[in-house]
């Protein structure tokens, strides 16, 4: 299937380059029109103009761009290219409700939708081993299995359009909580004058080893964030959860809790820092400044 690719950001970018190496890129289109030429020159793909251009020239199109608004606006220009069968697989981490709406636009010109969040990180989208949770039509998700193939590791179709989006909530509820835990923690650590490296080497060993401790642990320590998952994102990420848990009239204490912190992150300047940044908020408590009394 010639595919293309929409939205080649941090993870965009290294699963457009596997959907390369597996045969299957046939052209790329970026808001800022240099990146999908620079990855066009690499891979000897096209840069198309607009996504309504890549549009004409694909069988298959997969999105990765930032929040709800872009992935409507995405799919409207690919509608409006009036493809018949085009299948959009939607990797961005948006509402299930924007999952619909994108499904009944692209379903009006004639195109197939599905969506598809990913987790695993920028390591996953490098090494092709994301793990992606799928919303659609079972013809649709055969259909782009070879897609899902190249950029993922574990493909899991969890029901009708939106079912993949309420699977990545529920993991964005679980990122939180791991991200307050580690980060506490190793801050907690650290305070009490461990060894940070032999603390992370012997706890990723035990009961409360977990990916982000092993991945984002030693840089934490050191006071580096490195992106990885943008503080911005995650938040937005998690308005999602707490609009998904409004509807079903509960409140989400670690939603809360985490849209606090990362608030107060982005308050200090934090936009481009990797989530692991919530490290510098605890290692704050631990030298009187930041005190969680305050929350
Ligand atoms: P990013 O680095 O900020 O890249 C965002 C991409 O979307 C850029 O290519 C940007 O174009 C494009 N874009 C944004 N708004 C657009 C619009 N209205 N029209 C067209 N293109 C638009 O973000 P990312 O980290 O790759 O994340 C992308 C998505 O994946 C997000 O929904 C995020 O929540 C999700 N996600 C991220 C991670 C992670 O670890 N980073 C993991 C899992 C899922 P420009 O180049 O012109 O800015």
């Amino acid at each position: 299937m010639k595919t293309g690719f929409v939205g080649l950001g941090a993870m965009g970018l290294p699963m457009a380059r596997n959907l390369h190496r597996a045969g299957l890129l046939a052209g790329v289109s970026n808001r800022t029109p240099t990146k999908a030429e620079q990855l066009a020159a690499e891979t000897g793909c096209a840069a198309a103009g607009s996504p309504e251009d890549l549009a004409a020239m694909c069988e298959a199109v997969v999105i990765c761009v930032s929040a709800d608004a872009d992935v409507l606006a995405v799919t409207d220009a690919l509608a409006a290219a009036g493809k018949p069968g085009l299948l959009v697989l939607d990797c961005s981490t948006v509402s299930s409700e924007t999952a619909k709406q994108a499904d009944r636009r692209m379903r009006e010109s004639g195109g197939r939708f599905l969506d598809c969040p990913v987790s695993g990180g920028t390591e996953g989208a490098q090494r092709g081993t994301l793990s992606i949770m799928v919303g659609g039509e079972p013809d649709d998700v055969a259909a782009a299995g070879p897609i899902l193939q190249a950029m993922g590791g574990s493909i899991t179709h969890m029901g009708p359009v939106g079912a993949g989006q309420a699977t990545k909530a529920t993991n964005q509820i679980m990122v939180a909580g791991i991200n307050q835990a580690v980060t506490e923690a190793l801050a907690f650590g650290q305070a009490q004058g461990l060894p940070t490296d032999r603390l992370i080497g012997a706890l990723e060993k035990g009961a409360a080893g977990n990916w982000f401790l092993s991945h984002r642990g030693p840089t934490m320590v050191r006071g580096e964030y490195p992106l990885g998952f943008k503080v911005d994102l995650h938040a937005k990420d998690l308005r999602i959860c707490r609009a998904m848990g409004d509807a079903l009239g509960v409140r989400l204490p670690m939603v809360e809790m985490t849209l606090i912190h990362y608030s107060r992150l982005l308050d200090e300047g934090s936009v481009d820092e990797d989530i692991s940044a919530l490290f510098r908020l605890k290692s704050d408590m631990f030298s009187g400044q930041n005190n969680q009394k305050k929350d």
